[in-house]
C-alpha cells in the first residue's frame, strides 16, 4: 500500500485537525497523503486518482489553510463540471472550516438566478466553487475579481473538457494573476489535459496513486445496488436471510461506524464497533467477544480492521464503498481464510457502480450483481430453519411433559394439526412482512418500470409538517418525494396544502419507502417530518 500519513502528522492547524476529526476521517486516503504537504508547500500539482478517493479534501485542506480571513477579497477559485459538484465542494469546505471563522465559501453555477449570487458575492467571499460558464459570466460582469486569487483548482478537468468548457476555462485561467498556484485533478490524462497543464501550470508535480497488484483471495464477491436511505434495511435482510455467522462490516468513517452500530443494536442485533477512538482495553474486549462469537456483527473502519486477526469470518460487507481499490482487497481478504469459504458483499449507491468497475478492473475479479433477498425469501428460509429445528427436537425426545399439554387442548376439541399449525404461525408470522411488499427496494429504474401499475392497489394519506406558510407548492412535494425515494411523479396522488402542513396521497405499497426516504430531509430549506396521517376523529 502507498504510504499513509496521519492527518496529525501533517503540517496542519489545530482547527482543521479538529474539523477533520469531527468529519470522522480516521486517516488520510492515499491521494490525500501524497497531495496535502506538496500543496501546502506552494507547488503546482497534477493529481490523478479515480472518483471517490477523497480528492476534495486533498486540495481543500491545504487550500483552506492558506486563506487569510482578514482579507475579504476572493482568494481561491475551484472550477468543476456540474452544479452538484460545486455544491458538494462548498459543503465539504464548510465542514473543514467549522472551527475557522470569517471565511466564506459559496457555490456559483448556472441555473441559479445571477442576482442572488451577486448579492452573496457582494457580502465578501474568499472561496468560490463554480462551473466555468457561470464563473466567466461573473468575471465579465465584474462581480468577481481575480486580482487577489492565490490558488485555482481545476477539479475533474477531463469532465470539464468533455462538457465543452475548454474555452471558458482558458478565459478564466488567462485572467488569473501570475504567481498563483494552479492545481489540476483528473481521473484520466488525455492530450488536451497535458496541454492545459503545459500552458497554465508552473513546473507541476504529478501525483498519481499507483497500486501494486494484489492477489485477491478466493472469496465469492457480490454487489447489491441500494439507495443510501435503505442500506440498513438491506443489511438486515441479508443477515436475516443468511444468518452468516461472524460478519465484518466496513464503514468509511468513525461516525458511520457508531451510527450503524447504534441502529443495529436498536434492531436487536449483537453488533459492536471498532475504530481508532476506542481505548486498547475496549478494543480488546470487543475483539474477545467477536472471537468467541457473543458478537455476530463487527462494524469497523479500514484502519481499525488492519490489525484484525480472526480466522472464521464468514461474511464481509462493504456497507460503504471502499475509497481505494487496495482497501477493497484488504477488506475482503478478512474472510475466506484458513481454507474456509467466505463471501464479500458490497453496497453500491448510484454512481458508485463505476467504482466497482474500477475495482473489478484492478483486481481482475468478477463481482456479481445480486438482488436483495425478498421478504418471501426470508420467510421461506425462516420456515425451513424452524422445521429443521422441530425435527431435531422430536429426535431428541423428552417430550412427554409437552405431549400432555397438547392432549389437554385436544380434549377441548382441537385437532393435533390445528394445534401444531397455530404454533408455527405464532413463531413465523411477521405482521410487518405481509403488509410491506418488496417495493422497499424499488431502484430508480425498477420504479419507472413498475410505475405504470403499482403492485398494490389503494392509497394512503401522509402528513408532511410543512405548508403554505413555508411557501410549499405541489411541485416541491412531488419533487422531494420522487427525488428522494426513487418514485416517479405520477405515483403521487392528491396533494392538499394547508397553512402549516400538507396531506399527500401515495400508493400504499410505497408508504414505507417514502417514510424511510424522507427521514431528516428538507423541503425548501426547512427540515420536515413525514408520517402516516391519522384518521379524523
Ligand atoms: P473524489 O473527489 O475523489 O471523487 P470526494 O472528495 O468526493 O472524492 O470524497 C468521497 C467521500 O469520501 C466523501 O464523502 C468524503 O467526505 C469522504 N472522505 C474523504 N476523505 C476521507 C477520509 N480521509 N476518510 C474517510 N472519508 C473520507
Ligand atoms: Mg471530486
Amino acid at each position: 500500500m502507498n504510504e499513509i500519513i496521519k492527518f496529525e502528522d501533517m503540517p496542519l492547524s489545530p482547527e482543521v485537525l479538529r474539523a477533520v476529526a469531527d468529519m470522522g476521517f480516521e486517516e488520510a486516503t492515499p491521494i490525500q497523503s501524497q497531495c496535502i504537504s506538496v500543496i501546502m508547500s506552494g507547488r503546482d500539482v497534477i493529481g490523478q486518482a479515480q472518483t471517490g478517493t477523497g480528492k476534495t479534501a486533498a486540495f481543500g485542506i491545504p487550500l483552506l489553510e492558506k486563506i487569510d480571513p482578514e482579507n475579504k477579497k476572493l482568494q481561491a477559485v475551484i472550477l468543476c463540471p456540474t452544479r452538484e459538484l460545486a455544491i458538494q465542494i462548498s459543503e465539504e469546505f464548510r465542514k473543514l472550516l467549522r472551527y475557522r471563522d470569517n471565511i466564506r465559501v459559496i457555490p456559483v453555477y448556472g441555473g441559479q438566478p445571477i442576482d442572488r449570487q451577486i448579492l452573496a458575492i457582494k457580502k465578501g467571499v474568499q472561496v468560490i466553487a463554480g462551473t466555468p460558464g457561470r464563473v466567466m459570466d461573473h468575471m465579465e460582469r465584474r462581480t468577481l475579481r481575480m486580482d487577489s486569487v492565490k490558488c485555482v483548482v481545476l477539479d475533474e478537468a477531463d469532465e470539464m473538457l468533455d462538457m465543452g468548457f475548454r474555452e471558458d476555462m482558458e478565459f478564466i485561467l488567462e485572467k488569473m494573476p501570475e504567481g498563483r498556484q494552479t492545481l489540476l485533478f483528473s481521473a484520466t490524462m488525455p492530450a488536451p489535459i497535458l496541454e492545459l497543464t503545459r500552458l497554465y501550470q508552473n513546473d507541476p508535480q504529478l501525483i498519481k496513486v499507483v497500486h501494486k497488484i494484489l492477489t485477491v483471495p478466493n472469496v465469492e464477491q457480490v454487489y447489491f445496488e441500494v439507495k443510501e436511505s435503505l442500506k440498513l434495511e438491506a443489511f438486515c435482510r441479508i443477515i436475516d436471510a443468511e444468518s452468516p455467522g461472524l460478519t465484518l462490516t466496513f464503514c468509511n468513517t468513525k461516525k458511520r461506524v457508531d451510527e450503524l452500530v447504534e441502529l443495529l443494536q436498536g434492531r436487536g442485533y449483537f453488533a459492536e464497533g471498532l475504530h481508532g477512538d476506542l481505548k486498547q482495553p475496549q478494543r480488546d474486549l470487543v475483539m474477545k467477544k467477536f472471537r468467541n462469537k457473543t458478537l455476530e456483527i463487527l462494524v469497523a473502519t479500514d484502519v481499525a480492521a488492519r490489525g484484525l486477526d480472526v480466522d472464521d469470518i464468514e461474511l464481509v460487507v462493504n456497507y460503504d464503498m471502499p475509497q481505494d481499490e487496495e482497501y477493497y482487497v484488504h477488506r475482503i481478504g478478512r474472510t475466506g481464510r484458513a481454507g474456509k469459504a467466505g463471501r464479500a458483499y458490497t453496497f453500491a449507491v448510484g454512481r458508485e457502480i463505476n467504482r466497482l468497475r474500477e475495482i473489478m478492473q484492478f483486481t481482475q475479479a468478477k463481482i456479481l450483481r445480486k438482488s436483495l433477498p425478498s421478504l418471501n425469501d426470508i420467510e421461506e428460509i425462516k420456515t425451513q430453519q424452524f422445521t429443521e429445528k422441530i425435527k431435531a427436537v422430536i429426535e431428541n425426545g423428552g417430550l412427554s411433559k409437552y405431549s400432555a399439554l397438547v392432549e389437554k387442548l385436544m380434549a377441548e376439541d382441537h385437532t393435533a394439526l390445528d394445534i401444531a399449525a397455530a404454533l408455527f404461525k405464532q413463531y413465523l408470522f411477521d405482521p410487518d412482512a405481509s403488509e410491506n411488499g418488496d417495493e422497499l427496494f424499488v431502484t430508480e429504474t425498477a420504479a419507472r418500470e413498475t410505475a405504470a401499475e403499482p403492485k398494490k392497489k389503494g392509497t394512503e394519506k401522509l402528513f408532511i409538517s410543512s405548508g403554505k406558510k413555508d411557501k410549499i407548492k405541489p411541485g416541491d412535494i412531488v419533487g422531494a418525494i420522487a427525488g428522494e425515494c426513487g418514485l416517479s411523479g405520477h405515483h403521487i396522488g392528491q396533494i392538499e396544502i394547508f397553512d402549516n402542513f400538507t396531506f399527500v396521497d401515495v400508493p400504499k405499497a410505497y408508504v414505507k419507502v417514502i417514510l424511510a426516504g424522507m427521514k431528516n430531509k428538507k423541503i425548501k430549506g426547512k427540515k420536515i417530518h413525514v408520517e402516516r396521517a391519522k384518521a379524523k376523529a
